[in-house]
């Protein structure tokens, strides 16, 4: 029977226990599996190669992401070097320039070291991104909405200037999640998600996982789960199959108060610039409206200075200073000093990550009192 998103995102990957009825999946906290007979095995054998509550959300998402194969790893960055470890020493790829701070990390600080060739370029003109590629060039890591400015990213055209020239087009999709955009119904060839931000959306696991139609792909990632072991836990596995339940609901919620917020941010005088998709303002509002469901719960504004952003931190009481974003909590940082703090500073002031920009995970609160809090903590 074909399932709409929410009652995929409740039920897709999981049935009752056949043996006892159990409705939710279990956590299978085993380590490896009786086999019957030798040569003979009851589709497990070690949970490094397979676990059936690992299986069951890797079922789940790929479904949400209307793709075929899901594989889940321990964190965001796990399932982002696996990734990359499709490909061979001397192979380019192009990559935006405002991806998360950890993957420009692993790009410049370990992968290149191993042969692996990076440029980070501005994507927003699909036209420079086929400028920039070169004979070598084998993979485009696209990250949209992107970290922390909001630049939206033309799926479709990328992916369409990708396949002419039989590349591989990879979107980050942690900040939208599939209910707000599904990077495969574009031509993007491989999705992958922090696990630990909205799809979990509780701030209590880390998790990583890639979506793809590819069979040959989704192969040589599960041999990488089980050749380097970077896998996701069962109970982690099964936190987030709670979270990816209540996924639906959750981003409308977001999206409408961080709306509501941008909005109200946008009117005040001590706030210079705000950046939310979702503002007529936004540079590309028009192709966010296109291709995402609404414009999610993730708002950066830019305070002026340094000082400015010290000054409102320090006085937030209901909103969180601290990393990460997609939880139920309202969580605010601060790019520059902490999750892009390994990006160049010349490079994170061509971007706009400067030291008066403040990012914003707008969470599940009353808006009112989020909004309550912001005014307290400005004035
Ligand atoms: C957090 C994040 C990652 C890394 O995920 P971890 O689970 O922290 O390893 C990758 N991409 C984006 C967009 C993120 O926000």
């Amino acid at each position: 029977m074909t399932m709409r998103f929410s009652t995929k995102a409740i039920h897709a990957g999981q049935h009752a226990d056949p043996t006892n009825g159990a409705v939710m999946t279990p956590v299978y906290l085993t380590s490896t599996y009786a086999q019957p007979e030798l040569g003979k095995n009851k589709g497990y054998e070690y949970s490094r190669v397979s676990n059936p509550t690992r299986d069951a959300l890797e079922r789940n998402i790929a479904a949400l992401e209307n793709g075929r194969h899901g594989m889940a790893f321990g964190s965001g960055m796990a399932a982002i070097d696996a990734i990359f470890h499709l490909l061979k020493p001397g192979d380019h790829v192009i990559a935006s320039d405002s991806v998360y701070g950890g993957t420009y990390r692993i790009a410049k600080m370990i992968l290149e070291d191993y042969g692996l060739k990076f440029d980070f370029i501005n994507m927003t003109h699909a036209a420079d991104v086929e400028k920039a590629i070169k004979k070598n060039t084998k993979m485009i890591f696209i990250e949209t909405p992107a970290n922390p400015t909001m630049e939206i990213t033309d799926l479709h055209a990328i992916a369409t200037i990708a396949h002419e020239h039989r590349l591989t087009v990879v979107c980050d999709n942690t900040f939208a999640t599939p209910y707000l955009q599904r990077p495969l119904e574009h031509g993007v060839d491989v999705v992958v998600h922090s696990l630990t931000k909205y799809l979990n959306g509780h701030s209590d696991m880390l998790g990583g996982i890639v979506v793809t139609n590819s069979a040959k792909i989704a192969e040589r990632l599960r041999f990488l789960q089980k050749a380097i072991g970077g896998i996701l836990s069962p109970f982690d596995a099964w936190l987030c199959l709670r979270g990816t339940k209540t996924l639906p609901v959750r981003m409308e919620r977001h999206g409408k108060s961080a709306m509501l917020i941008a909005k109200w941010l946008e009117r005040r005088k001590k706030v210079k610039k705000v950046y939310y998709p979702g503002l007529a303002t936004h540079p590309q509002h028009r192709l966010a409206a296109k291709q995402m469901k609404n414009f999610g719960g993730m708002i950066s504004f830019d305070l002026g200075s340094y000082g400015a952003a010290k000054a409102f931190l320090k006085h937030l009481k209901i909103c969180t200073l601290a990393e990460s974003l997609g939880g139920v909590e309202t969580l605010i940082t601060h790019p520059a000093t902490m999750t892009h703090a390994s990006i160049p500073v010349e490079i994170r002031n061509k971007i706009g990550i400067t030291d008066g920009l403040v990012r914003i995970s707008v969470g599940l609160e009353d808006v009112e009192d989020l909004i309550a809090d912001l005014k307290q903590a400005l004035r």
